[in-house]
């Protein structure tokens, strides 16, 4: 699969050029000795590696290995403002030549964000295959209590070691496996995005996105008879693969849509208190709602006369979105009309032909599985597949609120906008 990385950086028949930033991604017993090699290769002299509580082991492992400093966050500690400015303290008085992070998603995004601070380079070390970001570009923060995601930087390069993510807890391996099943309704809602309104879209990346899940997909049918590291092994491939789409793409479209939308309106703390959710889980429980709202639109057949009517006026309304945003309407507004008025959501750019309702339900058909399906493979994988699970409001009330408001969190536009939207004709 990273061979198909490497042919669409080289040339893809979308016309578009994809950088990548990243350019190492090591799965293998011995990525601790590539990474020594890499460092050496770099020139680099005074390493030092951020990791937490729980991965303090492992980066002993690492300091065995190369001479390096060490700074280690509370085991629970999230990306805030205040362990980055104290990771920050470390790395002021340290002055290392290249950042390690050695964890899971938390510890990477406080190492990124430090690293494009203090414009150093880091390097992933990802001890469990639980989400897509290790090698992505963007910083998903809690800063000052609120959720948002930093423009950052991408790891140069990626090491990491079968042997120390299969040992991670099993809830974070699935967790990372809700993250790449996620990608079916991300892609679907890319392709509905092209249909309506002529969005870009690269097929390739498409592709790379498909070959991931189909992987991971066997690799979970197959799980007992290959066993728990090989299947860890296919895990965070999938999730490397995905994060560096993201790279390729310049942006999250192949790895976020509806699903992620649900994640981060839960994250919002909206409708709901508290969540107990790893970012995996929420979206595992996000792409089981929307595939079900998804199946019954299409099931009841799509209303183009609403879709056609569609006021973007009526939608970016502070009177509709207010009550439910509250303090973040501001942002939420401005988020949703980049250009300034209602006249440039992604809204607005919807046109309909007479092919629209086919073409709409030829990529449902070859992209969704039916949600019968999703739902056996999130459980054969060990996510949550209801909101319960995971601390939310059980009633399926409070699942038709989330689907009618998670498409706000972003202009993105997802089939669950477009059937929002009509709805408020
Ligand atoms: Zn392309
Ligand atoms: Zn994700």
């Amino acid at each position: 699969m990273f061979e198909h990385v490497v042919k669409i950086m080289q040339s893809c028949p979308c016309g578009r050029r994809h950088g990548l930033l990243t350019e190492e991604c090591v799965v293998s017993r011995d990525a601790l000795l590539r990474m020594k090699e890499y460092i050496e290769k770099k020139g680099w002299s005074r390493p030092a590696v951020v990791a937490d509580e729980n991965t303090r082991v492992f980066a002993q492992a690492i300091l065995e290995k190369i001479p390096a400093s060490l700074t280690v966050v509370a085991g629970n500690a999230h990306a805030t403002e205040v362990w980055c400015a104290k990771v920050g303290a470390f790395v002021d008085e340290e002055k290392p030549d290249v950042l390690i992070a050695c964890g899971s998603g938390s510890v990477h995004d406080i190492t990124r964000y430090v690293a494009c601070e203090k414009t150093l380079p880091f390097l992933s070390y990802p001890t469990a295959a639980s989400v897509d970001g290790f090698v992505s570009g963007v910083a998903a923060m809690t800063w000052h209590g609120q959720k948002l995601t930093f423009p950052s930087v991408p790891p140069l390069a990626a090491f990491a070691d079968p042997e120390v993510f299969s040992s991670a807890p099993a809830r974070l391996t699935a967790s990372g496996v809700g993250d790449v099943l996620g990608k079916y309704t991300s892609l679907f809602d890319w392709r509905v995005g092209q249909i309506l309104t002529g969005e870009y879209l690269c097929e390739e990346l498409c592709a790379l996105e498909t070959e991931a899940i189909d992987e991971l997909k066997e690799a979970l049918e197959r799980r007992a008879e290959i066993g728990e590291t090989a299947y860890c092994e296919k895990v965070m491939n999938a999730l490397l693969i995905s994060g560096l789409a993201i790279q390729l793409s310049g942006n999250s479209r192949p790895a976020s849509g509806a699903e992620h939308h649900m994640s981060h309106l839960w994250e919002m703390h909206r409708l709901n208190e508290t969540n107990d959710g790893l970012h995996g889980e929420q979206v595992a429980v996000g792409l089981l709602c929307v595939t079900r709202r998804y199946e019954e639109a299409l099931r009841c057949g799509l209303d183009y006369e609403k879709i056609a009517a569609i006021d973007p006026e009526r939608v970016m309304d502070r009177a509709y979105l207010e009550p439910v945003f509250r303090d973040l309407t501001d942002g939420i507004l401005k988020e949703n009309m980049p250009g300034g008025v209602p006249a440039s959501s992604s809204l607005a750019k919807i046109v309909l032909t007479d092919d629209t309702d086919r073409r709409i339900r030829e990529a449902a058909a070859k992209i969704l599985p039916a949600s019968e399906e999703t739902e056996r493979l999130l459980k054969l994988a060990g996510t949550p597949v209801t909101t319960a699970e995971i601390g939310l409001d059980p009633s399926p009330a409070f699942t038709a609120r989330s689907l009618r408001f998670a498409p706000y969190v972003r202009d993105r536009l997802t089939l669950l906008k477009v059937l929002d939207a009509a709805e408020l004709v």
